[in-house]
């Protein structure tokens, strides 16, 4: 049970937020979502007096875990000087420099809010950079929850796309062609009929929102070729990835150049960010140099400047990657010995500091293997993790993730979770 506290407030939620919740996903968490009171390095704790191990660490930005005392500090010095100028500050020229030097040395940056608005900003200034319409992105990608890239596949004969939400037109999506991760043919297929009106081919270089798919090398170094073999921008939306696969993200993973590379999540070290990145000829396009229109009133906010400096700093200075990512490897490897000792059929993908379970046969490549899934043996799984203490996305279409803090002794904490709550899908699945 996740406890009393919990419910009552649920109850009040929903009488106030549609589904009680302000994100969908946080009222997957079953049999109700628990309702925090504080979270501290590897741990959240409810308003019901439990200590949850958390893999789910805000989705994803909270790399050094919470409440690092580097990023602490950093952001108490910031409010001391107030939090929001409406005219430029140092701080953001210093994570700017920091980003830059990273990720893309003598190219540009905007900083933007969320990740949703970075990806509509870097789609405007494809289409305005290269003065075409359409965009290439892939079945199973998730960039956000804006209008041309809330689209998935139609049927496998075509490349238009069909709205993954209602309230999205029909004549907005026909802007966006969709085509199959990891299938070089199906983008060849694509860009053969539109690639001259194509501004931009956009994916997650390792999707991360589709359980954890990374993408095949000989795949990015091909779509690098016909990216510039039909004039179109190859796009990395690296809001996953970006400083977690490591300080170059999946442009240094892959040894592949983007034109653009989309930010998100770590660089604000859990506090609203977005970013995009990429060659300065491109990024000139915006406004003011350019023509391409972008404003916010929270753009480049000096906290979130704040906390995503220190959490850069703290992962230039000290051994976060190392700890995180054996963490990831370390839960991966539990649940599939356990898995195997117990005859539970599943494929676990693990990659730097994130992994995933996927229940079934064979192995997983493609979002269309993801779906093959038994998303109610992963439900259960999540459930009785939740019930032993341990937190993890409650959607197979999510992937657990690891920080700094997950050092051996609290994932040994996990093992005995991971073992027990597998037996017990396994005795769900028999029932
Ligand atoms: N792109 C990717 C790859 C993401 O994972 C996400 C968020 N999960 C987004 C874009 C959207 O970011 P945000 O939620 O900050 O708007």
């Amino acid at each position: 049970m996740t406890g009393e506290l919990s419910l009552k407030l649920y109850e009040r939620a929903k009488r106030v937020f549609p589904g009680g919740v302000n994100s969908p996903i946080r009222a997957s968490v079953k049999p109700y979502p628990f309702y925090v009171e504080r979270a501290h390095g590897p741990y959240i704790y409810t308003i019901d007096g439990k200590r949850l191990v958390d893999y789910v660490l805000g989705y994803g930005p909270l790399i050094l875990g919470h409440n690092h005392p580097k990023v602490a500090r950093a952001l108490r010095e910031q409010i001391e000087r107030g939090w929001l100028y409406g005219a430029p500050a140092e701080i953001e020229v210093r994570l700017a420099e920091k980003i830059l030097n990273h990720v893309y040395p003598n190219g540009m940056i905007r900083f933007v809010n969320s990740g949703t608005e970075a990806v509509m900003t870097a789609i405007r200034l494809a289409r305005a950079a290269t003065e075409r319409k359409f965009i290439v992105k892939f079945d199973g990608c998730y960039h956000g929850a804006s209008d041309y890239v809330l689209v998935g596949a139609g049927s496998a004969a075509t490349e238009y796309g069909v709205p993954k939400s209602k309230g999205i037109p029909e004549e907005v999506v026909k802007l966006t062609l969709v085509a199959r991760f990891n299938d070089i043919e199906s983008v060849e297929h694509v860009m053969k009929r539109h690639g001259e009106e194509v501004a931009t081919i956009l994916l997650e270089p390792v999707i991360g929102n589709y359980g954890l798919i990374p993408a095949k090398r000989e795949f990015i170094k091909a779509l690098r070729e016909l990216a510039d073999h039909y004039q179109a921008l190859l796009v990395f939306d690296e809001v996953i990835t970006g400083f977690r696969l490591g300080l170059g993200g999946a442009q240094e993973y892959y040894g592949v150049r983007a034109d653009l590379v989309v930010l998100g999540k770590v660089i604000g070290g859990g506090f609203p960010i977005g970013a995009v990145v990429g060659r300065k000829d491109l990024m000139e396009n915006l406004t003011p140099t350019g023509g391409a229109f972008n404003a916010g009133t929270f753009n480049a906010h000096p906290v979130s400047m704040a906390a995503g400096l220190a959490t850069i700093s703290v992962l230039e200075e000290e051994q976060v990657f190392s700890i995180a990512n054996a963490a990831a490897r370390e839960v991966a490897r539990a649940i599939e010995s356990t898995a195997q000792n117990e005859g539970i059929e599943c494929s676990v993908v693990s990659l730097a500091s994130m992994a995933q379970v996927f229940f079934l046969k064979g192995s997983v490549e493609s979002p269309d293997d993801a779906r093959k899934s038994n998303t109610k043996a992963y439900s259960m799984f999540h459930e009785e993790l939740l019930k032993r203490g341990v937190f993890i996305a409650p959607s197979q279409f999510e992937v657990m993730f690891t920080s700094g803090v997950h050092t051996a002794s609290v994932v040994e904490e996990t093992i005995g979770a991971i073992e027990e709550s597998l037996r017990a899908v396994k005795r769900g699945l028999q029932s």
